[in-house]
Parts: structure tokens; sequence; C-alpha cells
């Protein structure tokens, strides 16, 4: 994923007033750091689309599988790492 594509975007469409931080700013996507136009045309905010919102869920995802859910040593009896 290329950042600076990214951030090639021109966001001066409609700029008027760029110093204050009005509730429409372009705000960056958590995922891909793509300016998001804060309004009901970015219905998947913060995320600038739904692939960036599926994959910080995947990311989610990923960090609940490292969670042990089940950890059962002591599964068939069997002794730990003898040597002997
Ligand atoms: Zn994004």
């Amino acid at each position: 994923m290329t950042v600076a594509a990214a951030r090639a975007v021109p966001a001066a469409r409609g700029a008027r007033r760029v110093r204050s931080t009005t509730p429409s700013a372009p705000r960056p996507c958590p995922v891909c750091k793509a300016p998001v136009e804060w309004g009901p045309a970015a219905p998947f905010r913060p995320f600038c689309s739904e692939r960036c919102k599926l994959v910080d869920l995947g990311a989610w995802a990923n960090e609940s599988y490292r969670i042990p859910a089940v950890d059962a040593p002591d599964d068939d009896g069997a002794p730990p790492r003898t040597d002997a």
C-alpha cells in the first residue's frame, strides 16, 4: 500500500476554511491514512472505505486469535518434556 499516493489526493476542493477545524474537515483514515471527508458521504467513517473498515476489523480479529482461549497442557496426561 503506497502511502505517498494516498497523500497525493487533492483535498483543496471546496477548501474555504483550511485553518479552522470544521466538523466536515477531512480526517485521515486509521488504516490507509487517506483523507476521509467527515459527513454523510462517508458511511464507513472513520474509514475511507468498506475495505479499510474490514481491514481494521480483521486486525482486531487477529488480535483475538492471539489470546489463548483453550489452555490445556495436561490434555492426555503426557509428561511435560522429560530429558531422561
Ligand atoms: Zn482507508
